[in-house]
């Protein structure tokens, strides 16, 4: 055997390891918390998803059920941007994109994920069941034909199809920050195109266990193959069970090209709160966009390793529901750009 394919051959029999190999034998730092529960997730669609997780966490659950049950919410709501119902690419199809990651550096993630109801479930089974953490495209969706999840209907909601006929009549991309807070989930903003949002959730159980979610169909009308930061560790969402977890939402180009997630960990390692580390994010964000920044829309919440929640965004808009009961709060973040 050459010693290339001797490599891959004993690289391949390394990963079929670390798959069968239970992933929790990781040595952890003692969980600092003992407190109550928390969850924090993204706009107003985090009301509805922090119910869901309460219904764990509220119990005794475990965090990282709690926030792929409390995003399942969302991605079965008829809404702008997040599940089947969400707006397409510009070919018109519904691409998703997800990802989740436990308290112990367990993370799986799904891209450009066409037909499937639950993203978040199929991430959930690539950091489960397979040695990898990321699958896109077809090969995710045939991961999760063969996990026996149902192939859904090639069709767009009738509030989609609505829009795409529209859109498609200039074919231009128009960004519309915050469509989200318009009131009308499936449709934009009179006159405006819609733009997007995502949810992300954050959440820490009575154990002090931190895990963390995120899923979204994107851009509305984004070119085929376009992935944000929603299904990249480290961008979209990271989780350090020593220190806290951060997720993010809006542009995501903006997020992927300052690693936003873990950029705000990082700064709550060196000792900020999670909104000091939020704010320092968002302003990294703006310094590197300029006189572009007030184009955009970026948001960040983040929780830390002592049951601390915050928030901030770039611009004004930007709203995350909070849950330390089973009556999650509605709290607009604070902004940047004035
Ligand atoms: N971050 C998502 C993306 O860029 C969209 C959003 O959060 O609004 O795909």
């Amino acid at each position: 055997m050459s010693s290339r394919r001797r490599f891959l051959h004993s690289s391949a029999a390394g990963l079929a390891g670390l798959a069968a190999a239970p992933l929790a034998a990781v040595a952890l730092p003692a969980a600092p918390f003992t407190g109550k529960p928390i969850v924090i997730s993204t706009w107003d669609a985090g009301l509805n998803a922090n119910r869901g997780a309460w219904k764990i966490l509220g119990s005794g659950g475990y965090a990282l059920d709690a926030v792929e049950a409390g995003v399942m919410v969302t991605e079965n709501e008829q809404n702008c941007c997040v599940g089947l119902g969400a707006r397409p690419d510009r070919d018109g199809h519904v691409t998703l994109d997800a990802c989740i990651m436990d308290h112990q550096f367990n993370c799986g993630s799904v891209a450009a994920l066409e037909r499937i109801k639950h993203p978040i479930s199929v991430a959930r089974r690539v950091m489960e069941r397979t040695p990898h953490v990321m699958l896109v495209g077809e090969g995710a969706q045939q991961f999760a034909l063969a996990q026996g999840f149902a192939l859904e209907p090639n069709k767009l909601s009738a509030d989609a199809e609505k829009e795409y006929r529209e859109w498609l009549k200039t074919s231009q991309y128009r960004p519309v920050l915050n469509v989200e807070n318009s009131g009308r989930r499936a449709v934009g903003p009179a006159g405006g195109a819609p733009n997007h949002d995502t949810i992300a959730m954050l959440a820490m159980d009575a154990q002090g266990r931190l895990s963390g979610s995120c899923t979204t169909s994107g851009m509305a009308f984004k070119m085929r193959g376009r992935v944000g930061d929603s299904p990249i560790i480290g961008a979209g969402l990271f989780v350090d069970p020593a220190v806290g977890a951060a997720a993010a939402t809006g542009q995501g180009e903006d997020v992927i090209r300052m690693a936003g997630a873990h950029t705000v960990v990082e700064l709550m390692r060196q000792g900020r709160s999670p909104q000091a580390a939020c704010r320092e994010a968002v302003e990294r964000i703006a310094a590197i966009k300029g006189a572009k920044a007030k184009d955009i829309q970026v948001a960040f919440i983040a929780l830390n390793a002592k049951g601390e929640a915050g928030s901030y965004a770039l611009q004004k808009g930007f709203n995350y529901a909070l849950s330390t009961t089973d009556t999650p709060r509605l709290l607009d973040a604070e902004f940047f750009l004035k």
